[in-house]
């Protein structure tokens, strides 16, 4: 297949290379030349702007940071849509707003263009192992046009609906990943404030109704689950950032449903104030200032633990991130 890559990142160069590696001839558009080189020397094509790379392309990936990112790829002046030709196939699996997305396949229908998402969940890890996950929303049509593709870079393909519906599997998924890390470091806190050994807690946690893949993969506690990003410093997983980003997205959609997301709207203030303190970088970052061994989240909660109140972690955590009480959303 001759597909046009945009966006080869963390995530679009691996994807990009598993293409390569699948046979596929690719064309290749990137702000930032340097990812660029690494890919022509595997033998793909540099193209000069998203239009050139788009214009002999059966099918046209974007991978980018953010919905402007995305709009101005597909729809600026040299975007895909000046140069692609009526009957290309198109899938954006950035993470962006539902929205957006619906808007640009929108304006590509009008240039006969059909364009769907299909957001990924799988990580840097999954894009280098070929073993993402797709949330492919578009036409029956368009999933089976692409399918090919999509299974040289990932393990599961699942059609979730129409145009759109991939983005809103991704940030429900993910809304729910946020609040369950924050869930989970609270229950590990309250563990060890109380005294019973940490990894026995967990243990007893991953056969108990409170196990999840936050508490079995991904145990915010370190030491907790040996293999888990808390146990190596908090390093090599899902950074921080990218769930502020996804909360972000995630709250801000269910403002336009009018839906209420009251713990999300929480989380989503946690992990603000963690990046404001320049910790978005890390995977579910412990505290710089002291070195207890525990995350700021779960310190903030065992020391309310402590405090006979009702329920009220909230402020004892923006109170440790350094914020006033007042800046939650009121439950
Ligand atoms: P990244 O910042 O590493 O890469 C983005 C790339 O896009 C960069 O190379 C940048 O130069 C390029 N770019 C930016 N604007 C451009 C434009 N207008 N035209 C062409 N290229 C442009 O980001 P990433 O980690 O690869 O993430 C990409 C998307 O995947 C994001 O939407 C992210 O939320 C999502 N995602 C990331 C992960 C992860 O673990 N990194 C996991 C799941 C989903």
């Amino acid at each position: 297949m001759r597909i046009a890559f945009i966006g080869l990142g963390n995530m679009g160069a691996p994807m990009a290379r598993n293409l390569l590696k699948a046979g596929h001839s690719l064309e290749l558009y990137d702000l930032n030349q340097q990812v660029l080189e690494g890919l022509a020397e595997k033998g793909a094509k540099i193209a000069s702007s998203p239009a050139a790379a788009a214009a002999l392309a059966d099918l046209i990936i974007t991978m980018l940071p953010a919905a402007a990112h995305v709009r101005q790829a597909w729809l600026g002046a040299e975007g895909v849509l000046a140069g692609a030709r009526s009957g290309t196939l198109g899938l954006d699996c950035s993470t962006i707003d539902p929205q957006s997305i619906r808007d640009v396949s929108d304006a590509a229908a009008k240039a006969g263009v059909e364009l769907g998402d299909a957001p990924v969940s799988g990580g840097t890890g999954g894009a280098a192992a070929g073993t993402l996950t797709f949330m492919v929303g578009g036409s029956a049509k368009l999933l089976e046009g692409v399918r090919p593709a999509l299974a040289d870079m990932g393990r599961n393909i699942v059609h979730c609906g129409e145009t759109g519906t991939g983005q809103i599997a991704k940030l429900c998924n993910n809304l729910l990943l946020g609040i369950s890390m924050i869930g989970v470091a609270e229950a590990m806190a309250l563990g060890d404030a109380l005294g019973i050994d940490t990894q026995v807690l967990a243990g007893i946690i991953n056969s108990s109704t409170g196990r999840c893949w936050s508490s079995e993969v991904c145990n915010p506690w370190p030491g907790a689950v040996e293999t888990a990003p808390a146990s190596r410093g908090y390093s090599g997983g899902f950074a921080g950032q990218l769930m502020l980003k996804d909360l972000g997205l995630a709250t801000e959609a269910a403002r336009q449903a009018q839906q209420p997301v009251i713990l999300g709207a929480l989380a989503h203030q946690l992990y603000q104030a963690m990046s404001k303190r320049g910790e978005g970088g890390w995977t579910f970052r412990r505290s710089s200032k002291r070195t207890l061994g525990r995350s700021d989240l779960s310190e903030a909660v065992a020391r309310r633990a402590a405090l006979p109140r009702g329920f009220a972690v909230a402020p004892d955590v923006l109170w440790e991130a350094g914020l006033p009480g007042d800046a939650l959303p009121r439950v």
